[in-house]
């Protein structure tokens, strides 16, 4: 059975690409979307993005059977709190939120007599606003479903084939391995690009303008991932703090082993490391999460 009546709470990027894709993929369903901000309620009416824009949250789940929440991960508990007493029994709340234990806890300190499947998509990009989506956003990317042990299967089956139908590969894992894992992937190098682009602002010796001049040499790959939505970035890094401080840990010391190479002239140390991160660049080309183009396909 697929969901009839979709409620998409925050219509940024990710509740945005949402509508598009569920338009596009699920003719039958009737959207419904909220979100916090009066301006982005008129420009998701003025861009058509679905059939209905609630004023409030209430209002905006009345007849929901599938309420997916796509607001920063910080807001879900507040969102659960206004939703509590006017979901319909039985409905599925589900997520898009980066950090998978923090939201479900959130959402179940809240909600009862409803069913809760958080879940992840790992599909982004570094804009953020209702006119930032597109329905294709989801294709051959994976969704990450992080079911509690107490949720019903049918439920789990229901979230797994409308992901499916958007496009998405799903994956199906417990929320702390699903944190574990997005930390090394996803926020770690959103923390070193935060971090590398801000030293490099805060150097003394070299000039913004000449950092931004020669930013071909490397730097520019890194500013777009810090351009990535700076209260989104805030709330997963607090949520996600134990995986993240672990891999962090990780990741200094293997920066020391390298700092000391570099000291002590190892060249092959260096060398053997290169080669392994270049296979795994390959890897990703194989895998279909990125283009194979040289440069990120960048027109020269
Ligand atoms: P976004 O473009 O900033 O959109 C979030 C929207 O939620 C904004 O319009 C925001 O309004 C609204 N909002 C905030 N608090 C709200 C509330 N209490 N009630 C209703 N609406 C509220 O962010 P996004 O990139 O779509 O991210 C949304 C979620 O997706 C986050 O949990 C994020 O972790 C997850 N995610 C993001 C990506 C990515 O690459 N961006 C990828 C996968 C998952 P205001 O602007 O007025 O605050």
């Amino acid at each position: 059975m697929s969901p009839q009546n979709l409620t998409i709470i925050g219509l940024g990027l990710i509740g945005s690409s949402l509508a598009h894709a569920s338009r596009e993929n699920c003719p039958n369903i009737q959207i419904t979307g909220y979100d916090a901000s009066p301006d982005v309620r008129a420009r998701a009416s003025e861009i058509g993005l679905c059939r209905n824009i609630a004023d409030t949250p209430e209002t905006a789940v009345q007849n929901a059977d599938l309420v997916i929440l796509c607001v920063p991960v910080g807001a879900m508990a507040e969102v659960a709190a206004q939703l509590a007493e006017h979901l319909p029994k039985d409905c599925i709340v589900s997520d898009v939120g980066s950090c998978k234990q923090s939201v479900y806890k959130a959402l179940q300190d809240s909600l009862s007599n409803v069913i809760i499947i958080p879940a992840h998509p790992v599909a982004g990009t570094e804009k953020s606003g209702p006119d930032a989506g597109f329905a294709s956003l989801f294709k051959g990317r994976w969704c990450i479903i992080t079911p509690p042990d107490n949720a019903p299967s049918k439920a789990i089956e229901i979230l797994q084939s409308f992901w499916q139908g958007l496009g998405a590969n799903v994956e199906i894992m417990d929320a702390q391995h699903h944190d574990m894992i997005l930390a090394i992937t996803s926020h770690l190098p959103h923390l070193i690009a935060y971090t590398i682009v801000g030293t490099a602002n805060d150097l003394e010796e070299v000039t913004k303008s000449e950092v931004i001049k020669y930013s071909a040499g490397g730097f520019r790959d890194f500013t777009r991932i810090a351009a990535s939505d700076p209260v989104m970035w805030r709330d997963i890094f607090l949520s996600n703090k134990d995986a993240v401080l672990e891999m962090l840990q990780r990741f200094s010391e293997d920066l020391t082993a390298l700092q000391r190479a570099i000291r002590y002239d190892k060249g092959d140390e260096l060398e053997a490391l290169f080669a392994r991160t270049r296979e795994i660049r390959r890897s990703v080309i194989e895998e279909g999460q990125d283009d194979e183009a040289p440069d990120f396909g960048r027109k020269h």
